[in-house]
């Protein structure tokens, strides 16, 4: 655990969770409902397939958008595990799921998890996974071009190309006029 926390200085912030919900009314209606605020939500209506659709491509839209965070606490375990069976020691990489129970139909979840209670929650899709942060520090590619350029300034030894660069107008000039004005 200690040696977790000593590779990430980023502080470690809450995991997210996005909840799609689809809640039947007595009229046979129903009315989609999502739990971040400010999405925008078809009208109640009795087409529970066009609902149930809209909920799903809703919750897969709050999924393909979110960035897994690799220094996020697992939501689950915040929820006391409440999601599975059995309460499991949190660890792993931070994953994003996508929960769903086909018999229930009714719930579905985004949620920033870890891979340990990711592997015992019951109908979830693995959406994205966080990079791993270990690579952060690990950077060889930058100092093969770094070596390449100091080999550069060999070209100074010879000294014919500075004055072609400083002055080449001046000397071709007189060469042309005398050329031009030679006798031939
Ligand atoms: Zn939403
Ligand atoms: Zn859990
Ligand atoms: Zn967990």
């Amino acid at each position: 655990m200690t040696t977790a926390y000593s590779e990430s200085p980023t502080e470690r912030v809450p995991g997210r969770a996005w909840t799609v919900r689809l809640t039947g009314h007595r009229d046979h209606s129903a009315t989609v409902t999502c739990s971040k605020e400010g999405c925008r939500m078809p009208p109640r209506s009795r087409d529970l397939a066009a609902l149930r659709a809209f909920a799903a491509g809703h919750a897969a839209a709050h999924a393909k958008a979110a960035t897994v965070r690799p220094h996020a606490f697992c939501y689950c375990g915040a929820q006391q595990c409440s999601a599975h069976p059995e309460t499991v020691q949190c660890a792993g990489a931070v994953v994003l799921i996508l929960r769903h129970d086909p018999t229930v139909g009714q719930v579905w979840s985004v949620e920033e998890v870890c891979e340990a209670c990711a592997s015992r929650i019951p109908h979830i899709t693995v959406v994205a996974r966080a990079a791993r942060q270990r690579r952060v520090g690990e950077r060889p590619v930058a100092q093969v071009p770094a070596a390449a350029r100091a080999s550069v300034p060999g070209g100074f030894s010879s000294p014919a190309a500075v004055p072609d660069e400083g002055a080449p107008m001046p000397t071709r000039r007189p060469q042309r006029r005398r050329r031009a004005g030679g006798p031939r």
